[in-house]
Protein backbone atom coordinates (compact mmCIF):
# COMPACT_ATOMS: atom_id res chain seq x y z
CA UNK A 1 0.00 0.00 0.00
CA UNK A 2 1.80 2.85 -1.41
CA UNK A 3 0.04 6.64 0.18
CA UNK A 4 0.41 9.88 0.84
CA UNK A 5 -0.38 12.11 3.91
CA UNK A 6 -2.54 13.88 1.48
CA UNK A 7 -4.38 11.12 0.86
CA UNK A 8 -4.91 10.45 4.65
CA UNK A 9 -7.68 13.63 4.68
CA UNK A 10 -4.56 15.35 7.58
CA UNK A 11 -5.01 18.83 7.88
CA UNK A 12 -3.01 21.49 5.89
CA UNK A 13 -1.26 22.32 9.38
CA UNK A 14 -0.23 18.57 9.93
CA UNK A 15 0.80 18.56 6.29
CA UNK A 16 3.33 20.75 6.78
CA UNK A 17 4.51 19.83 10.27
CA UNK A 18 5.43 16.06 8.72
CA UNK A 19 7.28 17.90 5.54
CA UNK A 20 8.86 20.02 8.57
CA UNK A 21 10.32 16.92 10.20
CA UNK A 22 11.05 15.11 6.80
CA UNK A 23 8.83 12.15 6.86
CA UNK A 24 8.29 11.51 3.17
CA UNK A 25 5.60 8.88 3.32
CA UNK A 26 3.02 7.34 5.71
CA UNK A 27 4.31 4.26 7.46
CA UNK A 28 2.18 0.98 6.70
CA UNK A 29 0.76 1.44 10.30
CA UNK A 30 -0.30 5.30 9.71
CA UNK A 31 -2.00 4.53 6.64
CA UNK A 32 -3.84 1.69 8.28
CA UNK A 33 -4.85 3.65 11.62
CA UNK A 34 -5.34 7.18 10.72
CA UNK A 35 -8.24 7.17 8.80
CA UNK A 36 -10.44 5.36 11.36
CA UNK A 37 -8.84 7.08 14.08
CA UNK A 38 -9.71 10.37 12.34
CA UNK A 39 -13.44 9.42 11.67
CA UNK A 40 -13.54 8.95 15.92
CA UNK A 41 -13.29 4.83 15.90
CA UNK A 42 -12.14 2.75 18.53
CA UNK A 43 -8.87 1.35 16.81
CA UNK A 44 -6.89 -2.10 18.22
CA UNK A 45 -3.79 -1.78 16.52
CA UNK A 46 -0.55 -3.77 16.11
CA UNK A 47 2.93 -1.98 16.48
CA UNK A 48 6.23 -2.49 17.01
CA UNK A 49 8.50 0.51 18.02
CA UNK A 50 9.89 1.91 15.42
CA UNK A 51 6.67 1.34 13.49
CA UNK A 52 5.77 5.04 13.96
CA UNK A 53 2.92 4.01 15.83
CA UNK A 54 2.87 7.27 17.82
CA UNK A 55 2.46 9.29 15.01
CA UNK A 56 -0.35 6.95 14.06
CA UNK A 57 -2.03 8.28 16.88
CA UNK A 58 -0.63 11.32 17.78
CA UNK A 59 -1.67 13.16 14.20
CA UNK A 60 -5.77 12.31 14.82
CA UNK A 61 -5.25 13.35 18.14
CA UNK A 62 -3.53 16.47 17.23
CA UNK A 63 -5.94 17.57 14.41
CA UNK A 64 -9.06 16.79 16.22
CA UNK A 65 -7.71 18.83 19.30
CA UNK A 66 -10.01 22.05 20.63
CA UNK A 67 -6.96 24.29 21.38
CA UNK A 68 -10.47 26.68 22.88
CA UNK A 69 -11.49 24.14 25.61
CA UNK A 70 -8.99 23.79 28.35
CA UNK A 71 -10.34 20.62 29.48
CA UNK A 72 -8.18 17.31 29.30
CA UNK A 73 -9.32 15.67 26.14
CA UNK A 74 -6.87 12.82 25.46
CA UNK A 75 -5.07 10.79 28.04
CA UNK A 76 -1.88 8.34 26.96
CA UNK A 77 -1.09 5.63 28.94
CA UNK A 78 2.39 4.11 28.45
CA UNK A 79 4.26 1.37 30.63
CA UNK A 80 7.28 3.29 31.58
CA UNK A 81 8.60 6.93 32.13
CA UNK A 82 10.99 6.90 29.30
CA UNK A 83 8.47 5.96 26.98
CA UNK A 84 6.24 8.74 28.54
CA UNK A 85 8.74 11.06 27.86
CA UNK A 86 9.30 10.63 24.11
CA UNK A 87 5.03 10.28 23.15
CA UNK A 88 5.25 13.51 24.94
CA UNK A 89 8.22 14.86 22.92
CA UNK A 90 6.41 13.70 19.60
CA UNK A 91 3.21 15.25 20.58
CA UNK A 92 4.83 18.77 20.84
CA UNK A 93 7.17 18.04 18.09
CA UNK A 94 3.84 17.01 16.06
CA UNK A 95 1.91 19.63 17.55
CA UNK A 96 4.68 22.44 17.02
CA UNK A 97 1.68 24.44 14.77
CA UNK A 98 -0.96 24.38 17.34
CA UNK A 99 -0.68 27.93 19.35
CA UNK A 100 -1.11 27.20 22.89
CA UNK A 101 -0.85 23.69 22.67
CA UNK A 102 -0.23 22.00 26.60
CA UNK A 103 0.70 18.20 27.02
CA UNK A 104 1.95 17.63 30.64
CA UNK A 105 3.62 14.61 31.31
CA UNK A 106 1.91 12.69 34.63
CA UNK A 107 4.63 10.15 35.49
CA UNK A 108 5.51 8.43 38.80
CA UNK A 109 9.32 9.03 40.56
CA UNK A 110 8.81 12.81 40.35
CA UNK A 111 6.57 15.22 42.64
CA UNK A 112 3.16 14.91 41.89
CA UNK A 113 2.37 18.64 43.15
CA UNK A 114 3.74 20.47 39.86
CA UNK A 115 1.41 17.92 37.71
CA UNK A 116 -1.34 18.81 39.81
CA UNK A 117 -0.45 22.72 39.02
CA UNK A 118 -0.38 21.88 35.55
CA UNK A 119 -3.33 20.44 35.03
CA UNK A 120 -5.43 23.02 37.46
CA UNK A 121 -4.04 25.25 34.92
CA UNK A 122 -5.26 23.29 32.16
CA UNK A 123 -3.98 20.66 29.68
CA UNK A 124 -5.15 19.05 26.32
CA UNK A 125 -3.38 16.00 26.43
CA UNK A 126 -1.82 14.09 29.06
CA UNK A 127 0.66 11.30 29.24
CA UNK A 128 1.51 9.27 31.85
CA UNK A 129 2.64 5.85 33.84
CA UNK A 130 -0.56 3.89 34.75
CA UNK A 131 0.13 3.97 39.07
CA UNK A 132 0.73 8.05 38.76
CA UNK A 133 -2.47 8.67 36.14
CA UNK A 134 -4.58 6.43 39.16
CA UNK A 135 -3.45 8.35 42.29
CA UNK A 136 -4.25 12.31 39.57
CA UNK A 137 -8.05 10.36 38.58
CA UNK A 138 -8.78 8.95 42.38
CA UNK A 139 -7.75 12.65 43.54
CA UNK A 140 -9.74 14.37 41.11
CA UNK A 141 -6.76 16.42 40.13
CA UNK A 142 -7.36 14.71 35.91
CA UNK A 143 -10.91 15.37 35.88
CA UNK A 144 -12.19 13.44 32.79
CA UNK A 145 -15.20 14.89 31.77
CA UNK A 146 -14.16 16.45 28.59
CA UNK A 147 -11.89 13.41 27.62
CA UNK A 148 -12.62 12.21 24.26
CA UNK A 149 -9.44 9.74 23.48
CA UNK A 150 -7.71 6.95 25.45
CA UNK A 151 -4.75 5.27 24.02
CA UNK A 152 -2.78 2.43 25.54
CA UNK A 153 0.43 2.25 24.28
CA UNK A 154 2.39 -1.15 24.51
CA UNK A 155 -0.38 -1.91 26.53
CA UNK A 156 0.68 -5.85 26.45
CA UNK A 157 3.89 -4.45 28.15
CA UNK A 158 1.39 -2.44 30.32
CA UNK A 159 0.10 -5.57 31.64
CA UNK A 160 3.44 -6.87 31.64
CA UNK A 161 4.42 -4.91 33.88
CA UNK A 162 1.34 -5.88 36.53
CA UNK A 163 -0.74 -3.12 35.51
CA UNK A 164 -3.89 -3.81 34.56
CA UNK A 165 -5.72 -2.98 38.04
CA UNK A 166 -4.83 0.85 37.04
CA UNK A 167 -5.61 0.11 34.14
CA UNK A 168 -9.06 -1.22 34.52
CA UNK A 169 -9.52 2.16 37.45
CA UNK A 170 -8.91 4.30 34.79
CA UNK A 171 -10.48 3.07 32.15
CA UNK A 172 -13.97 2.84 34.40
CA UNK A 173 -13.40 6.55 35.69
CA UNK A 174 -13.84 7.98 32.18
CA UNK A 175 -16.55 9.11 30.30
CA UNK A 176 -18.68 6.41 28.68
CA UNK A 177 -18.65 7.91 25.11
CA UNK A 178 -15.19 8.25 23.83
CA UNK A 179 -12.36 7.05 21.73
CA UNK A 180 -10.55 4.26 23.33
CA UNK A 181 -7.14 3.14 21.57
CA UNK A 182 -4.95 -0.26 22.02
CA UNK A 183 -0.84 -0.10 20.46
CA UNK A 184 0.10 -3.73 21.21
CA UNK A 185 3.32 -5.61 19.83
CA UNK A 186 1.16 -9.45 20.48
CA UNK A 187 -2.25 -10.07 21.62
CA UNK A 188 -2.28 -12.40 24.79
CA UNK A 189 -6.09 -12.94 25.84
CA UNK A 190 -5.65 -10.20 28.22
CA UNK A 191 -5.86 -7.56 25.76
CA UNK A 192 -8.50 -8.95 23.66
CA UNK A 193 -10.49 -9.02 27.03
CA UNK A 194 -9.74 -5.49 27.41
CA UNK A 195 -10.66 -4.28 23.84
CA UNK A 196 -14.08 -6.77 24.63
CA UNK A 197 -14.44 -4.61 27.47
CA UNK A 198 -13.52 -1.53 26.74
CA UNK A 199 -13.97 -1.22 23.25
CA UNK A 200 -16.75 -0.79 20.55
CA UNK A 201 -16.97 -1.90 17.26
CA UNK A 202 -12.87 -1.73 17.46
CA UNK A 203 -11.43 -1.39 13.97
CA UNK A 204 -8.34 -3.91 13.88
CA UNK A 205 -4.88 -2.75 12.74
CA UNK A 206 -2.38 -4.87 11.65
CA UNK A 207 0.26 -4.72 9.36
CA UNK A 208 1.55 -7.88 7.71
CA UNK A 209 4.74 -8.61 8.33
CA UNK A 210 6.55 -10.84 5.99
CA UNK A 211 8.92 -12.49 8.17
CA UNK A 212 5.78 -13.64 9.87
CA UNK A 213 3.38 -16.34 10.26
CA UNK A 214 0.24 -15.70 11.57
CA UNK A 215 -0.78 -18.52 14.58
CA UNK A 216 0.71 -21.04 13.02
CA UNK A 217 2.49 -24.31 14.33
CA UNK A 218 5.06 -25.64 12.63
CA UNK A 219 5.04 -29.61 13.46
CA UNK A 220 8.43 -31.52 13.51
CA UNK A 221 10.08 -34.68 14.46
CA UNK A 222 13.36 -36.04 15.05
CA UNK A 223 13.70 -40.06 14.88
CA UNK A 224 16.26 -40.89 17.29
CA UNK A 225 16.88 -43.74 19.85
CA UNK A 226 16.54 -44.39 23.80
CA UNK A 227 20.52 -43.70 24.25
CA UNK A 228 20.58 -40.97 21.90
CA UNK A 229 17.46 -38.67 23.11
CA UNK A 230 19.43 -36.42 25.03
CA UNK A 231 22.14 -35.88 22.41
CA UNK A 232 19.32 -35.12 19.68
CA UNK A 233 17.42 -32.46 21.86
CA UNK A 234 20.78 -30.70 22.61
CA UNK A 235 21.19 -30.58 18.89
CA UNK A 236 17.48 -29.22 18.18
CA UNK A 237 17.99 -26.37 20.99
CA UNK A 238 20.99 -25.83 18.78
CA UNK A 239 19.67 -25.93 15.47
CA UNK A 240 16.64 -24.16 16.19
CA UNK A 241 16.95 -20.69 17.86
CA UNK A 242 14.02 -19.76 20.98
CA UNK A 243 13.93 -17.18 23.41
CA UNK A 244 12.53 -19.91 25.92
CA UNK A 245 11.48 -23.32 25.58
CA UNK A 246 8.96 -25.96 26.76
CA UNK A 247 10.15 -29.69 27.42
CA UNK A 248 7.73 -32.00 27.85
CA UNK A 249 8.58 -35.20 29.30
CA UNK A 250 6.27 -38.53 30.52
CA UNK A 251 7.27 -38.82 33.81
CA UNK A 252 8.51 -36.72 36.50
CA UNK A 253 12.14 -38.99 37.33
CA UNK A 254 12.80 -37.99 33.09
CA UNK A 255 11.75 -34.19 34.11
CA UNK A 256 14.13 -34.06 37.19
CA UNK A 257 17.18 -35.88 35.50
CA UNK A 258 17.12 -33.62 32.00
CA UNK A 259 16.61 -30.32 34.39
CA UNK A 260 19.58 -31.33 36.24
CA UNK A 261 21.57 -32.37 33.63
CA UNK A 262 21.06 -29.16 31.38
CA UNK A 263 21.14 -26.89 34.53
CA UNK A 264 25.15 -28.42 35.76
CA UNK A 265 25.76 -27.76 32.26
CA UNK A 266 25.23 -23.95 32.92
CA UNK A 267 22.14 -23.82 30.65
CA UNK A 268 19.39 -21.80 31.67
CA UNK A 269 16.86 -24.83 32.40
CA UNK A 270 14.68 -25.54 35.27
CA UNK A 271 11.79 -28.15 36.54
CA UNK A 272 7.98 -28.07 36.82
CA UNK A 273 6.45 -31.44 38.35
CA UNK A 274 4.41 -32.66 40.66
CA UNK A 275 6.63 -32.72 42.93
CA UNK A 276 7.09 -28.77 43.98
CA UNK A 277 5.06 -27.44 46.41
CA UNK A 278 2.99 -24.22 45.60
CA UNK A 279 5.27 -21.66 46.31
CA UNK A 280 8.25 -23.61 44.51
CA UNK A 281 5.95 -23.57 41.59
CA UNK A 282 4.76 -20.52 41.26
CA UNK A 283 8.02 -19.03 41.45
CA UNK A 284 9.69 -21.24 38.64
CA UNK A 285 6.21 -20.48 36.96
CA UNK A 286 7.17 -16.62 37.32
CA UNK A 287 10.77 -17.12 36.10
CA UNK A 288 10.15 -18.49 32.80
CA UNK A 289 7.29 -15.82 32.22
CA UNK A 290 9.53 -13.08 33.00
CA UNK A 291 12.47 -14.47 30.77
CA UNK A 292 14.67 -15.98 33.71
CA UNK A 293 14.72 -19.37 32.68
CA UNK A 294 14.94 -20.61 28.58
CA UNK A 295 14.46 -23.85 29.07
CA UNK A 296 11.27 -24.80 30.97
CA UNK A 297 11.10 -29.14 31.79
CA UNK A 298 7.56 -30.58 32.89
CA UNK A 299 5.54 -32.76 33.10
CA UNK A 300 1.71 -32.99 31.52
CA UNK A 301 -0.04 -33.09 35.01
CA UNK A 302 2.66 -30.05 36.09
CA UNK A 303 1.93 -28.14 32.76
CA UNK A 304 -1.77 -28.42 32.91
CA UNK A 305 -3.70 -25.71 33.23
CA UNK A 306 -0.61 -23.29 33.71
CA UNK A 307 -0.74 -19.41 32.66
CA UNK A 308 1.65 -19.51 29.31
CA UNK A 309 1.51 -19.18 26.30
CA UNK A 310 2.95 -17.96 23.18
CA UNK A 311 5.90 -19.49 23.05
CA UNK A 312 8.17 -20.07 20.40
CA UNK A 313 9.36 -23.67 20.96
CA UNK A 314 7.58 -26.64 22.36
CA UNK A 315 9.26 -29.63 22.35
CA UNK A 316 8.53 -33.46 22.86
CA UNK A 317 11.20 -35.05 24.45
CA UNK A 318 8.82 -38.12 24.65
CA UNK A 319 6.20 -38.79 22.57
CA UNK A 320 3.07 -38.86 25.15
CA UNK A 321 0.52 -41.67 24.70
CA UNK A 322 -2.67 -40.00 24.06
CA UNK A 323 -3.01 -37.89 20.92
CA UNK A 324 -4.98 -35.45 22.95
CA UNK A 325 -2.30 -34.70 24.81
CA UNK A 326 -0.12 -34.04 22.24
CA UNK A 327 -2.64 -31.18 21.09
CA UNK A 328 -2.63 -29.90 24.43
CA UNK A 329 1.26 -29.51 24.81
CA UNK A 330 1.66 -28.16 21.47
CA UNK A 331 -0.97 -25.45 21.90
CA UNK A 332 1.13 -23.25 24.36
CA UNK A 333 3.30 -22.20 21.33
CA UNK A 334 1.97 -20.00 18.07
CA UNK A 335 -0.70 -18.39 20.12
CA UNK A 336 -1.11 -14.69 20.42
CA UNK A 337 -0.32 -13.60 16.77
CA UNK A 338 2.96 -15.42 17.07
CA UNK A 339 4.16 -18.05 14.87
CA UNK A 340 5.68 -20.91 17.01
CA UNK A 341 7.46 -24.63 16.02
CA UNK A 342 6.91 -28.39 18.10
CA UNK A 343 9.53 -30.45 17.82
CA UNK A 344 8.84 -34.62 18.72
CA UNK A 345 11.70 -36.58 19.48
CA UNK A 346 10.09 -40.24 18.32
CA UNK A 347 11.86 -43.51 18.11
CA UNK A 348 11.37 -46.29 15.20
CA UNK A 349 8.08 -48.64 15.66
CA UNK A 350 5.90 -45.12 16.97
CA UNK A 351 4.38 -44.91 13.39
CA UNK A 352 1.11 -45.84 14.82
CA UNK A 353 1.41 -43.09 17.29
CA UNK A 354 2.57 -40.11 14.95
CA UNK A 355 -0.34 -41.54 12.52
CA UNK A 356 -3.31 -40.88 15.28
CA UNK A 357 -1.66 -37.77 16.17
CA UNK A 358 -1.93 -36.49 12.33
CA UNK A 359 -5.52 -37.80 12.05
CA UNK A 360 -6.45 -35.52 14.85
CA UNK A 361 -4.52 -32.77 14.03
CA UNK A 362 -5.00 -32.61 10.21
CA UNK A 363 -1.14 -31.78 9.98
CA UNK A 364 1.22 -33.96 8.86
CA UNK A 365 4.70 -34.28 11.46
CA UNK A 366 7.46 -33.56 9.33
CA UNK A 367 10.65 -35.40 9.58
CA UNK A 368 13.93 -33.26 10.18
CA UNK A 369 17.05 -35.11 8.95
CA UNK A 370 19.75 -34.80 11.62
CA UNK A 371 22.70 -35.63 9.44
CA UNK A 372 24.42 -37.88 11.86
CA UNK A 373 27.37 -38.38 9.41
CA UNK A 374 28.86 -35.36 10.10
CA UNK A 375 27.31 -35.43 13.82
CA UNK A 376 28.41 -31.98 16.22
CA UNK A 377 29.02 -33.87 19.60
CA UNK A 378 27.24 -33.58 22.72
CA UNK A 379 30.14 -31.11 24.54
CA UNK A 380 29.91 -29.15 21.38
CA UNK A 381 26.34 -28.67 21.99
CA UNK A 382 26.29 -28.17 25.31
CA UNK A 383 29.24 -25.68 25.06
CA UNK A 384 27.14 -23.76 22.68
CA UNK A 385 23.99 -23.69 24.57
CA UNK A 386 25.38 -22.76 27.93
CA UNK A 387 24.23 -19.08 28.30
CA UNK A 388 22.33 -17.61 31.32
CA UNK A 389 18.68 -16.21 30.99
CA UNK A 390 18.64 -12.32 29.77
CA UNK A 391 16.56 -11.32 33.06
CA UNK A 392 16.67 -12.57 36.44
CA UNK A 393 14.18 -12.73 39.13
CA UNK A 394 14.40 -10.81 42.77
CA UNK A 395 11.60 -11.87 45.29
CA UNK A 396 10.30 -9.28 47.32
CA UNK A 397 8.66 -10.05 50.79
CA UNK A 398 5.80 -8.03 50.38
CA UNK A 399 2.68 -7.93 47.77
CA UNK A 400 -1.02 -7.29 47.34
CA UNK A 401 -1.53 -7.40 51.24
CA UNK A 402 1.43 -4.90 51.76
CA UNK A 403 -0.67 -2.62 49.19
CA UNK A 404 2.66 -2.66 47.12
CA UNK A 405 1.86 -2.07 43.61
CA UNK A 406 3.91 -2.55 40.42
CA UNK A 407 4.78 1.49 39.88
CA UNK A 408 5.67 1.09 43.65
CA UNK A 409 8.37 -1.56 42.75
CA UNK A 410 9.45 -0.03 39.52
CA UNK A 411 9.79 4.13 40.96
CA UNK A 412 11.64 1.53 44.04
CA UNK A 413 14.18 0.63 41.20
CA UNK A 414 14.33 3.30 38.95
CA UNK A 415 13.72 6.56 40.95
CA UNK A 416 16.51 9.26 41.95
CA UNK A 417 20.27 9.01 40.76
CA UNK A 418 21.68 5.59 40.19
CA UNK A 419 18.57 3.72 39.57
CA UNK A 420 17.76 1.31 36.59
CA UNK A 421 16.47 2.11 33.17
CA UNK A 422 12.93 1.79 33.08
CA UNK A 423 14.25 -0.74 30.15
CA UNK A 424 16.44 -2.49 32.64
CA UNK A 425 13.03 -4.03 34.17
CA UNK A 426 11.08 -6.61 33.11
CA UNK A 427 7.47 -8.26 33.86
CA UNK A 428 6.87 -7.63 37.49
CA UNK A 429 3.95 -9.80 39.23
CA UNK A 430 2.59 -9.14 42.45
CA UNK A 431 1.03 -11.90 44.72
CA UNK A 432 -0.89 -11.83 47.99
CA UNK A 433 2.56 -11.15 50.30
CA UNK A 434 5.00 -11.22 47.80
CA UNK A 435 6.08 -10.26 44.20
CA UNK A 436 8.60 -11.00 41.51
CA UNK A 437 10.01 -8.54 39.71
CA UNK A 438 12.63 -9.36 36.71
CA UNK A 439 15.63 -7.36 36.12
CA UNK A 440 18.31 -7.57 33.15
CA UNK A 441 20.90 -10.04 34.43
CA UNK A 442 23.59 -7.64 34.40
CA UNK A 443 22.22 -5.18 36.90
CA UNK A 444 20.33 -7.70 38.93
CA UNK A 445 22.58 -7.26 41.77
CA UNK A 446 22.67 -3.75 42.05
CA UNK A 447 18.60 -3.65 41.86
CA UNK A 448 18.72 -6.45 45.54
CA UNK A 449 21.09 -4.28 47.30
CA UNK A 450 19.06 -1.16 46.03
CA UNK A 451 15.76 -2.77 47.42
CA UNK A 452 17.96 -3.54 50.37
CA UNK A 453 18.87 -0.46 50.70
CA UNK A 454 15.37 1.61 49.83
CA UNK A 455 12.15 1.92 50.99
CA UNK A 456 8.32 0.60 49.00
CA UNK A 457 5.99 2.81 50.31
CA UNK A 458 8.16 4.12 53.09
CA UNK A 459 8.50 0.07 54.49
CA UNK A 460 11.13 -2.13 54.61
CA UNK A 461 10.94 -5.17 52.67
CA UNK A 462 13.75 -8.19 51.95
CA UNK A 463 14.69 -8.47 48.32
CA UNK A 464 16.99 -11.83 47.37
CA UNK A 465 17.59 -13.04 43.63
CA UNK A 466 15.70 -15.71 43.35
CA UNK A 467 17.80 -19.03 42.48
CA UNK A 468 16.96 -22.26 40.15
CA UNK A 469 15.52 -25.53 41.91
CA UNK A 470 16.71 -28.09 38.88
CA UNK A 471 20.70 -28.23 39.66
CA UNK A 472 22.31 -30.53 42.15
CA UNK A 473 24.05 -28.29 43.73
CA UNK A 474 21.23 -26.16 44.95
CA UNK A 475 18.48 -28.50 45.16
CA UNK A 476 15.26 -28.63 46.60
CA UNK A 477 14.91 -32.53 46.41
CA UNK A 478 14.45 -32.68 49.74
CA UNK A 479 10.55 -33.40 48.07
CA UNK A 480 12.11 -36.65 45.87
CA UNK A 481 10.19 -39.25 48.37
CA UNK A 482 6.76 -39.12 47.25
CA UNK A 483 5.69 -41.84 45.20
CA UNK A 484 3.88 -40.45 42.50
CA UNK A 485 5.33 -40.71 38.66
CA UNK A 486 4.87 -37.05 37.29
P1 LIG B 1 7.70 5.10 16.79
O1 LIG B 1 7.35 3.78 16.18
O2 LIG B 1 6.48 5.93 17.08
O3 LIG B 1 8.60 4.95 17.98
O4 LIG B 1 8.47 5.98 15.68
C1 LIG B 1 9.76 5.66 15.23
C2 LIG B 1 10.47 6.83 14.57
O5 LIG B 1 10.00 7.04 13.24
C3 LIG B 1 10.31 8.15 15.27
O6 LIG B 1 11.60 8.70 15.42
C4 LIG B 1 9.47 9.01 14.35
O7 LIG B 1 9.88 10.37 14.40
C5 LIG B 1 9.77 8.42 13.00
N1 LIG B 1 8.62 8.47 12.07
C6 LIG B 1 7.31 8.36 12.37
N2 LIG B 1 6.57 8.42 11.26
C7 LIG B 1 7.41 8.56 10.21
C8 LIG B 1 7.24 8.67 8.78
N3 LIG B 1 6.05 8.64 8.23
N4 LIG B 1 8.34 8.79 8.02
C9 LIG B 1 9.56 8.82 8.59
N5 LIG B 1 9.80 8.72 9.92
C10 LIG B 1 8.75 8.59 10.74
Amino acid sequence: MTSTFEALALSPTLLSVVADLGYARPTPIQCAAIPPLLAGKDVIGQSRTGSGKTAAFALPILQRIDLEERGLQALVVCPTRELSAQVARDFRALGRRHAGLTVVELVGGQPSRPQRDALERGAHIAVGTPGRLVDHVQSRSLKTESLTTLVLDEADRILDMGFADEVEAILRALPVVRQTVLFSATFPESITAISEAYQCDAVRVRIADPDEAKDEIRQLQVVTDAQDRFHALCWLLHEFPHESALIFCNFKATVAELATTLANADISADRLDGDLDQFHRDQVLARFRNGSIRLLIATDVAGRGIDIEGLDLVINYELPQQSEIYVHRIGRTGRAGKSGTAISLTIVGQDKRIRAIEELTGVEIEIVERHAGNEVGLGVLLRSLAQGAKMETILISGGRKDKVRPGDILGALTGDAGGLRGKDVGKIEIQERLSYVAVERTVARAAVERLNRGRIKGKRFRATLVRGTATARGSNAGDRSSSRRW
